[in-house]
Parts: structure tokens; C-alpha cells; sequence
């Protein structure tokens, strides 16, 4: 079957699609919530031609629905390593800025995956790839909000001031000249919308999706993905057991979904509380 035909037996559904070569890894992995149609977007993008070329077979893995298909790719590409696939790659070590009250005041650390579990320690904000990422980004708020760059620890502390003091970036947080509580304000309220939520259950959930009848329940404990049940089969999808580890792409997929509980949320039962 020529690429053209096998296009035209994909569904017109929500889900993952895989484009296999020769070799043993998958050339790329994508997801829709419409399949047929996004590959046929890729075979008219001349900047794919290579791809293209080298496709055998292209596979689809339908969901029901979208939130599934985001984990599976999400999943898929990670242990898997498909060859073309550039935006998924895992961050080595993750990062983040992490705010610690002391003497009435909040103060600035940056900390990684050794020093932290992400998702279940509060006041983290931000998922960086490097300690450097968390600093520049801590440095751009700083120029943004007039901070203190001495108050965020990116300075050690001078009498006369700041450098952003210096060149009237900062409000003066070093020098008296702003009080510590205004702007340890302004500060949080610079984080809020990078704010890293915890978990908010007391183990793991089921979040279900549904197409007609059929259901499919994704297993997640403290923002990791575990698998998917799915009820045409009566059987799991890329069950992981043992707790599967903080991942910021699942963090970003599940957070709105389960904070605004746009899925319905099971509590996934005794058995499968796999928190390590
Ligand atoms: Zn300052």
C-alpha cells in the first residue's frame, strides 16, 4: 500500500499516530484529535519530504479522547525516541525556583529534582531545564516587577544598594526605601501564574474520558502518568507499575484538567495507590 492509501484507512478520531521505517525506532509520533487528517497534513508538507521518504507504515492508536492522546504521545516519544521528534525531548535535570519564608520574608533557592519532590512541595514555581534557566528567569522578573536583585539572591548584599538600585530598576527593597512585605508582594504576585500545584488527592485518580461508550481511564499519581484502562479491551495501555516519577510534559497536560476537573475523577482504589 502506497503512504496515500494507508492515509485514507486512518481514523477520523481522536489520538496517536506513529510513522514507521525500516529501522527498529519510530521515525515520528504525533497525536489529533483528528488522526486522518493531521497526516494528511503532513504528507503535504514539503518540509517532511525526508521523513516521507523514509515512512513504510504509519500506525494509529485511536483514544477516547484528547487528554489521552496527549499522555500517549507525551509517553510514547519518551521511551521510545522517535528519530524526527525535537519538542519532547526529557529535560536532564528539572529545575525550579522554590520561595522559603524566613525573618518574616520570602527568600529565593533554586532547587532540582534531588533536593525536592515536584508536585507534592508547595512554593515551587516554574519548570526550568537548568539551574541557569531559573536564575535568568528570576533576573527578567526582577526587571519587569522592579525587584530587588539582592532580596532574590542573585546579589550579595552591598549597603549602597543593587545594581537594578543603581540604575533605578529596583524599587528599593536593599536601601529602605521600599518596605520588605511590599515587595515580597509583588513578588508573588510576579510567580502566581508559574506556580508549581501539588497534587491535590490523598493517592491516586482515574481520569476518565469517554467516546460513545467507550471509556477510557488514565491512571495518574501525584501528576505522573501510570496507563490507561480501556473498557473495549478490559486491559491496560502502557501500564507502568511503581510510581512513574514527577514529568513536566504530564504536569502541563494534567494540570488544567484536574484543577478545574474538566474529566470526570475516580479515586483509583487501594490497589493501585503505587506511590514509592
Ligand atoms: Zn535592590
Amino acid at each position: 500500500m502506497t503512504l496515500g492509501e494507508q492515509v485514507c484507512d486512518l481514523p477520523r478520531a481522536p489520538g496517536v499516530y506513529v510513522f514507521h521505517g525500516d529501522g527498529k525506532l519510530p521515525l515520528y509520533i504525533g497525536k489529533s484529535v483528528d488522526i486522518r487528517s493531521r497526516v494528511q497534513s503532513h504528507l503535504r508538507n514539503p518540509d517532511e519530504a525526508r521523513m516521507l521518504a523514509q515512512t513504510r507504515r504509519i500506525e494509529a492508536i485511536e483514544t477516547a479522547g484528547e487528554i489521552g492522546a496527549l499522555l500517549l504521545e507525551s509517553h510514547l516519544i519518551k521511551t521510545q525516541s522517535p528519530l524526527y521528534n525535537q519538542r519532547l525531548r526529557r529535560i536532564k535535570k528539572l529545575c525550579s525556583l522554590q520561595l522559603v519564608r524566613k525573618n518574616d520574608s520570602w527568600q529565593t533557592a533554586v532547587v532540582d529534582e534531588q533536593t525536592v519532590a515536584f508536585g507534592q512541595t508547595p512554593q515551587l514555581y516554574g519548570l526550568f531545564s537548568s539551574r541557569h534557566a531559573v536564575r535568568q528567569k528570576l533576573q527578567s522578573l526582577a526587571q519587569q516587577h522592579r525587584l530587588c536583585l539582592q532580596m532574590l539572591g542573585l546579589e550579595k548584599t552591598n549597603p549602597r544598594g543593587c545594581f537594578g538600585w543603581q540604575i533605578r530598576q529596583c524599587a528599593g527593597a536593599c536601601t529602605g526605601h521600599e518596605p520588605r512585605t511590599a515587595h515580597d508582594d509583588r513578588l508573588l504576585q510576579a510567580l502566581e501564574g508559574i506556580q508549581i500545584h501539588t497534587w491535590p488527592f490523598p493517592g491516586a485518580v482515574h481520569l476518565v474520558e469517554q467516546r460513545g461508550d467507550w471509556v477510557q481511564k488514565h491512571l495518574i499519581n501525584h501528576w505522573a502518568y501510570q496507563g490507561t484502562w480501556c473498557s473495549q479491551t478490559g486491559t491496560w495501555l502502557e501500564r507502568r507499575k511503581g510510581f512513574a516519577g514527577f514529568d513536566a510534559d504530564s504536569y502541563h497536560i494534567l494540570v488544567k484538567p484536574v484543577l478545574l476537573q474538566t474529566l470526570a475523577i475516580e479515586p483509583a482504589g487501594d490497589d493501585l495507590q503505587t506511590t514509592s
